[in-house]
């Protein structure tokens, strides 16, 4: 008798529960969008003044080493990692938008001698244990993870310019950012200072405009498209990271001021209202 019932109800306790797992689930996306939205900032940052933590790792034991270093990163002129970034976005800024900009980072030293490692997360909670991370980092550093538009971790590490690995990454999510500082030389300066220009763009919202290692997409990854693909360009699109002498051939940048970021890149960073070139 009672299996008969179970029997008779039980299509349309299937279809309540299916509803209620529907409700439940819709329930759930709309949460997740809250939470989105929450620790997903606006697209465009209001970039009259943007303050940037700066929280230095390093796994170098040679104190003497990693102090200058340190000051390569940090030191208030040109040829110095944070003066030129700071002088090159800030131009870049004014250059499509007419308006002036200002960029202040706050630089705290390694606290221990490790390096930082991000991985993607790849849920939710995954996602909350990394920006706790985050925080936790910071507060080791002596600094307030939420006291900044954009956080930086620069990792201070010994590797040769012509190893291409990479760990280098940039999120619009929490405007968080990792850079790889290869102890510097004169070959490596110019790719240091490009990833990290590269990463603060992904932050500000910019997307890849690379194919492959020294590929640039064209269009899009050529800062003066109308030159077209067969000719020399003057300038490298930042967010491409090579510099196109021809269709085949591409070069690392040299010298702080032939980084540029090109229309594509200006126009998802919210710097002009629209593409202005044809060629896009
Ligand atoms: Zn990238």
């Amino acid at each position: 008798m009672g299996a008969r019932i179970l029997t008779k109800r039980s299509p349309l306790l299937f279809i309540k529960l299916f509803i209620r797992f529907i409700l439940l689930i819709v329930l759930a996306f709309v949460c997740m969008l809250a939470i989105y939205q929450t620790y997903h900032p606006g697209l465009h940052l209001a970039q009259t003044e943007i303050n940037i933590g700066v929280a230095l790792y390093s796994d170098i034991q040679d104190g003497r080493k990693l102090d200058s270093e340190i000051s390569k990163i940090s030191c208030n002129k040109p040829g110095c990692l944070l003066f030129d970034a700071k002088r090159t976005i800030e131009a870049e800024y004014f250059r499509y938008s007419r308006q002036r900009t200002t960029f202040n980072f706050n630089i705290a030293r390694p606290s221990d001698n490790s390096i930082k490692s991000i991985q993607n997360p790849r849920g939710v909670i995954d996602g909350f244990a990394l920006i706790y991370d985050f925080i936790l980092s910071f507060q080791n550093h002596g600094m307030n993870y939420f006291a900044y538009d954009m956080r930086l971790f620069v990792n201070v590490i010994k590797k040769h310019h012509r190893d291409y690995s990479e760990t280098s990454i940039g999120s619009q999510k929490s405007r968080v950012g990792l850079i790889e500082w290869q102890v510097s030389d004169k070959n490596n300066y110019a790719w240091n200072l490009t990833k990290t220009l590269h990463e603060m763009g992904h932050m500000l919202g910019a997307r890849d405009k690379y194919m492959g290692i020294r590929k640039s997409h064209y269009p899009s990854g050529y800062v003066n498209p109308e030159f077209g693909a067969d000719r020399p360009q003057i300038y490298t699109e930042i967010m491409s990271g090579t510099r196109p002498i021809n269709r085949f051939l591409e070069i690392e940048p040299v010298l702080a001021e032939e980084l540029r970021f090109g229309f594509p890149s200006a126009f998802e960073m919210g710097w002009i209202p629209k593409v202005k070139s044809k060629s896009h």
